[in-house]
């Protein structure tokens, strides 16, 4: 009578031994490398010590008068900034950027928020909304992940603050092969709306790389329309 259930938890346990066996061998053949130099690390790490050594994190505070704040202010009113990291042309934050958004590698994102909760201070400008930049669902499905998403929930966890990721809907769609055109381009990835009205609240923008910061502008603008917020903005790193 009791056979049926046995043999389940046989299969389970069997299962869970296989899996078990199957990272060993992967784990033997095709070992973790560390993305500075190479060398053979843990599954759960990017990089080895000594190339973590070798990052440029940015120190600025959160609250601070920074070179990202300075070139936000000229686009939208903003609170506060924080950038984690240089994004430089030979930069090993370039690297971990790009298995995050082109390697599947989303555990990428709960690598760079633990960076992050190590020297972010939010003091008493504790945002009250946490708001990453928006794919558009037909890339959200190409990529089957937003790399922002794994990041901004290890920091809303942290601090306690809430998340959304529906706020904000990016509305069109290219390849970005399919325009040549460059400010054309940048003209169509960059148009959102907001989903849901929304008014007096402390919202902290979330983006991976910082370069000429229409993305946030154009996102700060339609909360900003929506009601008496405030923005701020984070990102991972700054292309500057
Ligand atoms: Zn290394």
């Amino acid at each position: 009578m009791f056979a049926p259930e046995i043999t389940l938890w046989n299969n389970v346990q069997v299962s869970i031994l296989a899996k078990k066996y199957a990272q060993m061998i992967l784990d033997i053949l095709f070992p973790n490398r560390c993305l500075g130099c190479n060398s053979i690390i843990s599954a759960d790490l990017l990089i080895c010590e000594l190339c973590f050594s070798q990052i440029d994190f940015i120190h600025s505070g959160y609250s601070d008068d920074n070179f990202i704040k300075e070139k936000c202010r000229l686009l939208f009113p903003v609170e506060n900034t924080f950038a984690l990291m240089q994004f430089g042309k030979e930069n090993l934050s370039r690297k971990i950027i790009h298995e995050l958004k082109y390697k599947s590698r989303e555990i990428a994102g709960e690598i760079l928020a633990q960076w992050t909760l190590e020297r972010l201070d939010f003091g008493n400008q504790k945002p009250d909304l946490l708001v990453p930049v928006p794919l558009h669902p037909k890339k959200l499905k190409e990529r089957g992940y937003n790399q922002l998403h794994l990041f901004t929930e290890k920091i809303s966890e942290f601090y306690n603050i809430p998340f959304d990721h529906n706020l904000i809907r990016r509305n069109h769609y290219s390849k970005a092969q399919a325009l040549k055109n460059r400010q054309r381009r940048l003209e169509t990835e960059n148009t959102f709306s907001i989903t849901q009205t929304i008014t007096g609240k402390n919202i902290l923008l979330i983006d991976d790389v910082f370069t000429t910061g229409n993305t946030v502008a154009s996102i700060a603008w339609e909360i900003l329309k929506a009601g008496n917020n405030k923005i701020n903005v984070l990102v991972m790193a700054m292309d500057a």
